[in-house]
């Protein structure tokens, strides 16, 4: 049984949906935790340690003038981002979130997880405002290739077409995000929608709670779903303090009985 203010949280969450025509999921790290994905620290780094073994922050690690400079470097800790992901694959929270689209006129996922989760579970509008690990691209030519996390490249990995340093197609520290993709998301917020979830992350890049504010200045119905307090906590209208899988079970199964 969980306690009376998180079924509360559900109940009240389960109400806005039942009323609503869009929907928007903003996800993070804790999204795919579920997957017994370790929680990334900003962009795809998965570290809690401040320093590497070679002494420098994953901040400095992960950036194009490194991988520029030192590939084999950039290169040591992207697979180990990729392992920690081998033999990974979607949850009930992907799941649930791709199933929501034959539920509303209009569903639209932003996630900052670079492990193209939703796009396996069956969702299609997805926006990797990050990227997504699969992906390859050469640095100076047009090639580009989707992987398996399986396959370990050697390192750092050549181009087949020009013997270029090859990268994953992921928005590395420091680094601009992809215009596309802001413009994107920039004309479906103009659209707005009718519910917005955050969940499982902390809020911390402006591009992911500006959403969340956004809704809130037009009078939309905010959720949060996060065991632990963040940046938007105290503006969203229901705050759901559990796990990203648990919660959306919960609301999916209330959801669909009032439905029915
Ligand atoms: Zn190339």
């Amino acid at each position: 049984m969980i306690p009376r203010s998180e079924r509360d949280g559900v109940r009240r969450a389960v109400e806005a949906l039942l009323e609503s025509s869009s929907t928007l999921f903003i996800t993070g790290a804790g999204v795919s935790a579920d997957s017994g994905l370790p929680t990334y620290r900003g962009v795809g780094g998965l570290y809690d340690v401040e320093t590497t073994s070679e002494g420098y922050a994953i901040e400095e690690i992960l950036t194009a003038e490194t991988l520029q400079h030192d590939p084999a470097l950039t290169w040591k800790h992207l697979l180990e981002i990729g392992k920690a992901c081998h033999g990974a694959t979607f949850n009930r929270a992907h799941q649930i979130i791709a199933e929501a689209e034959t539920c509303f006129e209009r569903v639209l996922v932003l996630t900052q997880n670079v492990d193209g989760f939703h796009t396996e579970a069956g969702s299609k509008k997805v926006i990797d405002i990050h990227g997504d690990m699969r992906e390859l691209v050469c640095t100076r030519c047009d090639f580009r290739e989707c992987v398996s996390s399986d396959s370990e490249p050697r390192i750092p990995p050549p181009c087949p077409q020009c013997d270029s340093v090859v990268r994953p197609d992921i928005v590395l520290f420091g680094e601009m995000l992809p215009a596309h993709k802001s413009e994107r998301l920039y004309n479906e917020l103009r659209m707005g929608f009718d519910v917005v979830f955050s969940i499982g992350t902390s809020s911390l890049f402006e591009y992911i709670a500006w959403p969340i504010h956004l809704a809130k200045d037009t009078g939309k119905c905010t959720v949060e779903i996060n065991p632990v307090e963040t940046s938007v906590s105290s503006l969203v209208d229901i705050r759901i303090p559990l796990g990203a899988s648990a919660a959306l079970e919960q609301i999916w199964d209330h959801y669909r009985r009032m439905r029915a």
